[in-house]
């Protein structure tokens, strides 16, 4: 019995991966490198592949005996995702039709999905509960809502169980420092800071200082990358307890700080100058986005480990000091 992870070279499903290892798990991955690092997996077999490519799910599925997938493979910035729409609703949406469809082929039924807070769209409230209204503001937003609904209706004509995790601001690092960060392009607010710390870019461009916030700057709710992890492994637990059926948490640390806020407890954590420029609104982002996470508490029995800002920031620190370039500075001299 396994797990396969699609997208587990990736930011988040490289530390789910490590996380269901460290508790016992098979994994096998499947990543198609795009933004993905080989050097990202360390502990399970990588197949690079799309997940479009159903005979190469199916072999997967039966080769490694398969019963839980964890899907993380998707495109993910909102931005591009304004520029590409049918990008996006081919590579997510329909790459989670043709991964479902060879799934239910082999008779798995069982899928953790990697999902967002912008399925909210704009919150009609703070903190966001998961029973909120869903009016996604991008095609990102739109397409990982498709695939939840997607998942609905497969659960009603085939039984497919699935947990929806609705993530808000991931940070942070492996604490072994085996994993960590690395996008390119960086596009998140935390790498950015801590770049601009060590001097990698000459400033943060701090987007919209006229918000209706305490200090004008967005608001958002950053949780470790390690918790997000372990909320992966209660939720393949609660697929397999046959307890669940089509859900949805949130998963975030329901406290709020501003742009203003990260970029102080930065200073503070790396004791560097941050030079910070006033920049225009960036386009689609909503003041403030703070979850309530009290339902995957109650029923994942899920307990988050890093509770404040400046443990999250000293983790991702940790990473970009030891990897100022990412995994170039690992797999460089491996290679050579
Ligand atoms: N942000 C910023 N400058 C940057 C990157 C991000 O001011 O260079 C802001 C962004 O507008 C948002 C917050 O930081 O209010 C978090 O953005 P990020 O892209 O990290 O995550 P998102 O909330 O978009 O998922």
């Amino acid at each position: 019995m396994s797990v396969l992870v699609t997208g587990g070279a990736g930011y988040i499903g490289s530390h789910t991966v490590a996380e269901l290892v460290a508790h016992g798990e098979s994994v096998v991955v499947l990543d198609n490198l795009r933004q993905g690092h080989r050097a990202a997996v360390l502990q399970a077999p990588l197949y690079v592949g799309d997940i479009r490519d159903t005979a190469l799910v199916s072999e997967i599925l039966r080769k490694h005996e398969v019963d839980t997938v964890v899907h993380f493979a998707a495109h993910s910035l909102v931005g591009e995702s304004v520029q590409k729409p049918l990008d996006y609703y081919d590579n997510n949406v329909n790459g989670t039709a043709k991964l479902l469809s060879a799934m239910l082929e082999n008779g798995v039924k069982r899928i953790v999905f990697s999902s967002t807070a912008a399925v909210y769209g704009e919150p009609v409230r703070t903190p966001i509960d998961e029973a909120d209204p869903t009016v996604p503001t991008n095609p990102y937003g739109e397409t990982k809502l498709a695939i939840e609904r997607m998942f609905r209706w497969c659960h009603d004509a085939y039984g497919l169980q699935s947990v929806s995790l609705r993530y808000f601001n991931a940070a942070g690092a492996h604490p072994t420092l085996a994993i960590g960060e690395d996008h390119s392009p960086e596009t998140h607010l935390v790498p950015i800071v801590l770049q601009a710390a060590l001097g990698q870019r000459p400033h943060v461009a701090v987007f919209g200082n006229d918000y209706p916030t305490s200090d004008g700057t967005c608001i958002r709710d950053y949780i470790h990358v390690m918790d997000l992890a372990s909320a992966h492994r209660l939720a393949v637990a609660r697929l397999r307890s046959g307890d669940g059926g089509c859900e949805a948490f949130n998963l975030g640390s329901g406290t709020g700080y501003s742009v203003q806020q990260v970029i102080d407890v930065a200073r503070e954590v790396t004791r560097r100058d941050i030079p910070v420029q006033q920049a225009p609104r960036r386009a689609g982002d909503p003041a403030v986005l703070v979850a309530s996470s009290g339902r995957a508490k109650e029923v994942l029995g899920w307990q988050p480990l890093y509770n404040d800002l400046a443990t999250i920031v000293a983790s991702a620190w940790n990473w970009h000091q030891s990897h100022p370039n990412g995994y170039a500075d690992r797999t460089k001299p491996e290679e050579a």
